[in-house]
């Protein structure tokens, strides 16, 4: 067995090597290194591919949470709704622009947020006074959450929704693409390990919004109006670099088949896995498809250190998403939350572990993976 890798892009460049040296060549050739045509293309292909009208590229996923954020003209006493067990970036981007970041328990299958949490979190918040703000409910490890439940609590209280789809690009809710499910604007990444990532930072914001989009291409260079020296707000830079964009290009030639495997090794794993009664293996929400950026098994409680020592010791790389709620983290002590403020996110911080999940995995490497792990779950009960 050769060594098996967490996510190994290799295979994948293997695969499509002469198609990423002839896309790079061009953007050598032409020279426009900034906002050159593969940039236009790329947008346009991501529009058709998920069915949004605008898209507006951008320079990663944190940017693509930001500027959404900055467009809707975010103020101190905004309050932005977040699940507290997500990449760092969610609470990070609303809380940089001094918002005041309210966090929203997940639900214990999809991890994703809730709308029932999310309306008991809004009346705790609010009271019965008006309040300002977004939601950015988070599709978690490649599955959309239950927009047609939460949207309508967001408009009921007046708050903007930004689906933060980092995770879940090629992902569908009852047939309709992540990105374009509904909310006022959604921001998905490029970074390389992401479902559909590129060889260094990107991201896109989609939104059925013509002025919404505008403001993006805007705040995108520096707050540009008719041209980048008559700044007409404040903005950053924040654009896609065209040999990301070249690049993006040549890998959606594979991407749907990428799903297609990446859904097969998921398959794998649930029938190897499913041998034992001591973990709790992730699920598909009904009406979704998921692109399983992560495929994350909850362990035995207590169990986790004795296992993640002995998949080392295997030399199967494994990983902890996320090790601690973001309530928890330094950058929030302020906000003064107990650990226990929100059980399911800390439970699930405490049991989670993510398997090496990537299209190219073998079926032999899945079920090695799974039975050194049925093994060291069994070893760390006794
Ligand atoms: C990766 C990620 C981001 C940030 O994307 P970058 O491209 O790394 O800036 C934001 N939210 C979630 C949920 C992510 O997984």
């Amino acid at each position: 067995m050769g060594d098996i890798q967490f996510t190994d892009l290799e295979r994948q460049q293997a695969r499509i090597r002469k198609a990423l040296d002839s896309a790079i060549a061009r953007v050598l050739d032409h020279g426009h290194y900034i906002m050159g045509p593969e940039v236009a293309e790329l947008e346009e292909r991501l529009c058709e591919f998920t069915g949004a009208k605008y898209c507006v590229s951008c320079a990663s996923g944190t940017d693509a949470l930001l500027m959404p954020l900055m467009a809707w003209e975010l103020k101190p006493e905004d309050m932005v709704f977040v699940p507290p067990f997500t990449f760092f970036a969610t609470a990070e981007m609303p809380a940089l622009l001094g918002a005041q970041i309210r966090f929203v328990d997940i639900d214990p299958q999809t991890f994703n947020m809730r709308a029932d949490t999310l309306e008991s979190a809004i009346q705790a918040a609010a009271g019965d006074r008006n309040i300002r703000g977004a939601v950015i409910p988070v599709d978690l490890f490649g599955q959309p959450c239950r927009y047609e439940d939460i949207l309508p609590i967001a408009k009921k209280y007046g708050l903007r929704v930004l689906e933060d789809a980092a995770q879940a690009f090629g992902s569908t809710r009852f047939d309709k693409h992540a990105c374009n499910l509904g909310a006022d604007a959604a921001a998905t990444s490029f970074f390389p390990v992401k479902p559909l990532g590129c060889y260094g930072d990107g991201g896109a914001i989609f939104t059925n919004n013509e002025e919404l989009a505008e403001k993006l291409r805007s705040i995108r260079v520096h707050g540009k109006g008719l041209d980048k020296y008559d700044n007409v707000r404040l903005g950053v830079n924040g654009r896609l670099d065209t040999l990301q964009a070249a690049i993006l290009l040549a890998k959606m030639e594979v991407f749907p088949e990428e799903i297609a495997s990446r859904n097969c090794v998921a398959r794998w794993y649930a029938e190897f896995l499913g041998q034992s009664q001591d973990m709790q293996l992730p699920t598909v929400d009904e009406g979704n498809t998921s692109v399983w950026a992560q495929y994350c098994v909850l362990l035995p409680p207590g169990a986790r250190d004795r296992v993640v020592e002995h998949m080392k010791k295997a030399a199967i790389p494994v990983n902890i998403y996320y090790p601690k709620p973001i309530h928890m983290l330094e950058a929030f002590a302020h906000l003064a939350h107990r650990a226990e403020d929100f059980p399911v996110a800390l439970e699930i911080s405490r049991r989670i572990l993510a398997l090496p999940m990537r299209p190219y995995l073998e079926k032999h490497e899945v079920e090695y993976i799974a039975s050194i792990l049925i093994d060291a779950v069994n070893k760390s009960g006794k």
